[in-house]
């Protein structure tokens, strides 16, 4: 083998030995341990594979050892595969390796083992690795010289019969779909000399492989199934690389076609050979498929793609979640410290697709049902997640719509001039509109979150406000009212309580009566634009009605107070018996009866004292009566005190009266005595 020798020598000057291969540009993803690579996927991504979804195709290589694979390999891809350096036979290190084809989407593996029928451990290695390469490839590359052509040995048939059945029976059920899971062997058929043409060899290779396929102990529910269900076949041949170079080159280049030049008519990449499974899944896939190979589970392909599709679905949901939850986070505290964030709902949705476009974008290429049910998942994260935060906002918009209409309120309640029913009216409206504008911005309008029960709420306590407002207002007009009926009772009570006499408590009753009268028509005429009901109407004027008469009964109490009262009786009696009837005082002389004018003018004061007694006018439709219910209308005034019209009625008990009675009788008595002195006096002098 020295002319092979050449080739290698000249191999050796390219830089191509072990040592110094470029370590970015190959890796080995299963080891002479039979481990497969952590490093697969980063491979990928340094080679820029990773993110090309579909737009990428896997070729691998079949065949007895130094058949010239790598060589043919690094040809067609311009890959930098180890090559057999036939000087020193250095022994190249065993495992399956990857590199991208240059320039190419084509992940492309090579097969490196000693020759498994010299040593028994390494069948296996070799047999699993076949099987891996027909499971995981679009393309596998079947490469033999010429000479092995109907040699049932020498051209590794025992190992494909293997490797077919193997095949068969953990992924076998992947054409029940029979559209993909296809896989094209391309058979190579190296140093052709051209004797025999490639019709014949072709006609006893297909003649071969389909023997093969029919011995196969094949699983029962699959023993119907044909070589054609699974494979396509493809034949070529390569003149010999050291006998006809140019030849050789030029021919390895047009093969090269089928590989790169999508309009060649016999590209070997169809869409029915794409394992369907994105990019960025191909490690795990790849290394979900050397674990099968390895432990011989009876998994097939779709399981194997549902498998994969879970884990990254999940991983992609994880890269989804976590961008999306540093952005929610970031209005979690303003949200929870009671702020109402600006524009929160836009900013929700905007969080929402960006994750949802994110998941997409990577899972979307995944098992198709897999992919929807993570995403189903992903949704219901992401609104758990927000709810908090748009149900707190409401909560938000809630308070700051119920402070702003309070001060709506107040601000409107200023001066005199305004009418409570338009302040309120304005002051809700804005209020309403402002809480349904930020709930309905905060929503993401595609779930079922709703916003009405807390515009309820807000409407309800609205409500309360308001009508605390108009109780307070009521309250206040009320009292000013009251006042007013103080200040128009007191002249006239105290005058007519001055002057005693029969039709006192007509001139006082038909006084309350008036002012009373005013009273209710002041309130009545502003009562209009608190929209009071009827109801609250009649309580605030009975409440009116009894604080008008409590002011009434307070005055006269005032009045006929025990000094007062007496100081009342005494001027009375002074002027009936200091003075003639002329007015003019008198001056006692001994022969005047003053025990009869005395008398006379006790008589007539203590007349006085039933007189005041009790509340009575002479003309009894003056007479004023509060109904006896008035007390639970008392709300109004905070003042729940009992109070017994008919009691109020009464000014003198008659105990009382007694004892005033037996008090002006001393006072009496001592302007007799002194009469009398006087009249001693003045017969004195
Ligand atoms: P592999 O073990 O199948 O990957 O084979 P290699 O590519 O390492 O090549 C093994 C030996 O075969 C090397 O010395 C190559 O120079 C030589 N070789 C490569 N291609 C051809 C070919 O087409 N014809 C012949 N006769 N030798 C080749
Ligand atoms: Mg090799």
């Amino acid at each position: 083998m020295a002319i092979n020798g050449e080739a290698i020598a000249g191999q050796l000057t390219n830089g191509h030995l072990p040592s110094a291969k470029p370590s970015t540009e190959r890796i080995q993803i299963v080891d002479e341990e039979k481990q497969f690579t952590p490093d697969l996927n980063a491979q990928l991504q340094q080679w820029g594979l990773h993110d090309v979804g579909f737009a990428y195709n896997i070729v691998s290589v079949f065949g007895s050892q130094s058949t010239g694979k790598s060589t043919l390999l690094n040809r067609l891809f311009g890959t930098t595969f180890d090559v057999m350096d036939e000087t020193r036979r250095q022994q190249t290190t065993k495992g399956i390796w990857m590199c991208r084809g240059k320039d190419m989407s084509v992940m492309v593996m090579d097969v490196e083992g000693t020759d498994g029928r010299e040593r028994g451990e390494d069948q296996d290695f070799e047999r699993k690795s076949a099987l891996f390469s027909l499971a995981s490839s679009e393309v596998l590359l079947v490469n033999l010289w010429e000479h092995q052509v109907g040699l049932y040995q020498g051209a590794n048939m025992g190992l494909l019969k293997t490797v077919f059945e193997v095949n068969l029976g953990l992924f076998g059920k992947k054409a029940n779909d029979a559209t993909s899971g296809r896989t094209l062997l391309l058979f190579i058929i190296r140093d052709h000399i051209g004797q025999t043409p490639l019709a014949n060899l072709q006609a006893t290779l297909t003649a071969d492989i389909n023997r093969i396929w029919d011995s196969l102990s094949k699983p029962e529910e699959l023993k119907d199934r044909k070589l054609s269900d699974y494979f396509d076949l493809a034949f070529t041949t390569l003149p010999h690389k050291i006998l006809v170079p140019e030849k050789f080159e030029e021919e390895v280049k047009q093969l090269r076609g089928r590989f790169v030049d999508k309009a060649n008519p016999n590209y070997v990449f169809k869409p029915a050979y794409h394992k369907r499974i994105p990019a960025d899944g191909v490690s795990f896939y790849m290394e979900g498929i050397w674990e099968q190979v390895q432990t011989n589970k009876d998994l097939d392909l779709p399981t194997q793609q549902e498998l994969l599709a879970q884990f990254r679905c999940d991983e992609i949901s994880a890269v989804a979640l976590a961008e999306f939850n540093e952005q929610a986070k970031s209005q979690k505290r303003p949200v929870e410290s009671g702020k109402v964030v600006e524009g929160l709902g836009a900013l929700m949705k905007n969080w929402k697709t960006e994750a949802l476009s994110r998941y997409d974008r990577d899972a979307s290429r995944y098992h198709k049902g897999v992919y929807a049910r993570k995403r189903s998942d992903l949704l219901a994260t992401i609104d758990s997640t927000l709810s908090p935060l748009f149900f707190g906002q409401l909560k938000n918009l809630h308070k700051a719509c119920l402070v702003t209409f309070k001060q709506s309120l107040q601000n409107g309640l200023k001066g005199d001039n305004y009418s409570f029913a338009d302040v309120v009216l304005q002051a809700r409206t804005h209020c309403e509109t402002t809480f349904s504008t930020g709930a309905q911005e905060a929503l993401l309008g595609d779930n079922d979150w709703t916003w009405e029960d807390e515009l309820s709420l807000l409407q309800e306590e609205i409500g309360h406000v308001a009508d605390q407002c108009r109780k307070d207002e009521t309250k206040k007009m009320v009292n000013q009212i009251e006042r007013n009926v103080k200040k128009m009772l007191a002249e006239p009570v105290e005058l007519s309580l001055n002057q005693p006499k029969k039709t006192m408590w007509d001139d006082i009753l038909k006084t309350f009566g008036e002012v009373l009268g005013k009273a209710e028509a002041a309130y009545l005429s502003k009562a209009k634009s608190f929209n009071c009901t009827e109801e609250e109407n009649a309580t605030s004027l009975a409440s009116l009605r009894k604080r008008s008469w409590i002011a009434l009964k307070a005055k006269i109490d005032e009045q006929t107070a025990d000094q007062a009262f007496l100081s009342k009786l005494r001027t009375h009696f002074e002027e009936r018996f200091r003075y003639d009837e002329h007015g003019v005082p008198r001056v006692w002389k001994p022969e005047d009866d003053i025990d009869s004018a005395f008398k006379w003018a006790k008589d007539h004061t203590l007349e006085l004292v039933p007189l005041y007694s009790k509340i009575v006018p002479e003309d009894s439709s003056l007479e004023f009566s509060l109904p006896s219910d008035t007390d639970s209308s008392d709300a109004l005034n905070g003042n729940g005190d009992e109070f017994d019209f008919e009691s109020s009625l009464v000014i003198f008990t008659e105990t009382k009266a007694l004892d005033l009675t037996n008090k002006f009788r001393k006072d009496a008595d001592a302007y007799y005595v002194e009469a009398k002195r006087s009249t001693v006096a003045s017969i004195a002098q």
